[in-house]
């Protein structure tokens, strides 16, 4: 019956003027990109974006659309041809698809609207027609209310066919991943940085991920893991690129040469440092972590000072004011959380000192780190990094 679904644009984009074509560019692309294989068909029409399904799977369709962030809703549609009597057979069809699995009456109201002006009725016409047709065929099922229907039909009499839906699915908002430039994200294989991709994707920025890990001391199944986050977080548009660093040498040299309190700070100093750099080469504009204010002890005020003293990139905290229990919620909402709570090592608690520094001083953190040879072990990390790039399904 649905032969068509319309996406509208989140309110920020519809309000963007001059720049609303390149935003809307954006998402028709991030649309393709994560409906490909369906063979459905994304393309602009008359100031709107409209998805032809070709054939392809409905539910389908919009469980990956659902997903892609500048949607504001989306609504199957079907089509006929520029007649009342086709118009009132569909009208009766989708209203009763809506009604489905309903028992007791809802509430209900057509809403005509008619783009075509040759058409020979006008929309109060149409939608008396339309509601008497339905009403006659439903009885009982429904009951008028023009202000606040629990249902309402919409029928659009545009150029060569009219459009009929009663369904308005709600989409993610946000802009469109990659209108807001490329970001860093610190990708650990816990709960909060995953987060803090999905929030940083929803504000438009391109995601790239690294992550740090300390092979053979962190297993194959721990990198499996974040790389099923990047899957995940490659759901709401676009790819993720994630740059693996071999982080076993640096945390050995931190063991070796530097007081245990203050393995914790310097190790964050070296994420920081190589993240600064890799984002450079990169041409990121920001580096995005989970942290948020208090959650353990690298992430007090003192400690946060302390680490982004390595670095003059903005770093974004999306997670800053955030409790853990929000945070879970929208793990569990965006699908991260069931990964992130497998039971494998990081390379953070591979090396876990007994009594990490809650408030480290930047110079103690400094001197700290005087027997190491920083340049080279960032060099070294950088050199050896790998990159992998994840779509939705690969
Ligand atoms: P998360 O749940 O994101 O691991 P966390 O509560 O465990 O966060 P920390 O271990 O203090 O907090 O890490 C703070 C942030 O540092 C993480 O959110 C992430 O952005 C970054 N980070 C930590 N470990 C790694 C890692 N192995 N690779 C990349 N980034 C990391
Ligand atoms: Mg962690």
């Amino acid at each position: 019956m649905y032969s068509t679904l319309i996406a509208r644009l989140a309110g920020e984009i519809a309000i963007k003027g001059k720049n609303r074509s390149h935003f809307e560019k954006m998402l028709i692309e991030n649309m393709r990109g994560v409906t490909k294989e369906l063979g459905v068909k994304v393309v602009r029409e008359g100031g709107r974006i409209e998805v032809k399904l070709n054939g392809a799977d409905l539910d389908e369709t919009v469980t990956r659309l659902k997903k892609v962030f500048g949607i504001s809703s989306l609504s199957p549609v079907a089509e006929v041809e520029l007649d009342m009597e086709q118009i009132k057979e569909m009208a009766l069809t989708v209203v009763r698809d809506a009604l489905e699995s309903r028992t007791t009456p809802i509430t209900f109201k057509v809403e005509a609207r008619r783009a075509n002006k040759l058409f020979p009725l006008g929309s109060p016409e149409i939608t008396q027609e339309v509601g008497r047709h339905v009403l006659g065929n439903i009885p009982g099922a429904l009951k008028v209310d023009v202000h606040n229907p629990a249902l309402k039909l919409i029928v659009e009499v545009r150029e060569t066919k009219a459009y009929l839906t009663c369904d308005v699915i709600p989409g993610p908002g946000g802009l469109p991943v990659g209108t807001s430039g490329r970001v860093l994200l610190l990708l650990s294989g816990g709960i909060d940085s995953p987060v803090a991709g999905y929030l940083a994707m929803r504000r438009g920025a391109m995601v790239e991920a690294i992550h740090f890990h300390s092979f053979p001391f962190t297993s194959e199944r721990a990198q499996e893991k974040v790389n099923d986050l990047a899957k995940i977080l490659a759901q709401h548009g676009g790819r993720i690129r994630l740059h693996n660093v071999h982080f076993t040498e640096i945390q050995r040299q931190i063991r070796m040469h530097c007081p245990e309190e203050y393995s914790i700070t310097i190790m964050r100093r070296f994420m920081m440092r190589i993240a600064d750099r890799l984002a450079y080469k990169r041409k990121c504009l920001a580096l995005v972590t989970g942290e948020s204010l208090g959650q353990v002890a690298s992430q007090t005020l003192e400690s946060m000072y302390t680490i982004n003293n390595v670095t003059n990139m903005p770093i974004l905290r999306p997670l800053v004011s955030m409790d853990k229990v929000d945070i879970m919620r929208i793990a569990n909402d965006i699908g991260t959380y069931e990964t992130s709570i497998l039971p494998y090592e990081d390379c953070c608690t591979v090396f876990l000192p007994k009594n990490p520094k809650t408030k480290p001083k930047l110079y103690e953190a400094i001197k700290a780190e005087e027997k190491l040879d920083i340049d080279a072990l960032v060099e070294e990390a950088i050199e050896k990094t790998e990159s992998l790039i994840f779509s939705r399904d690969s």
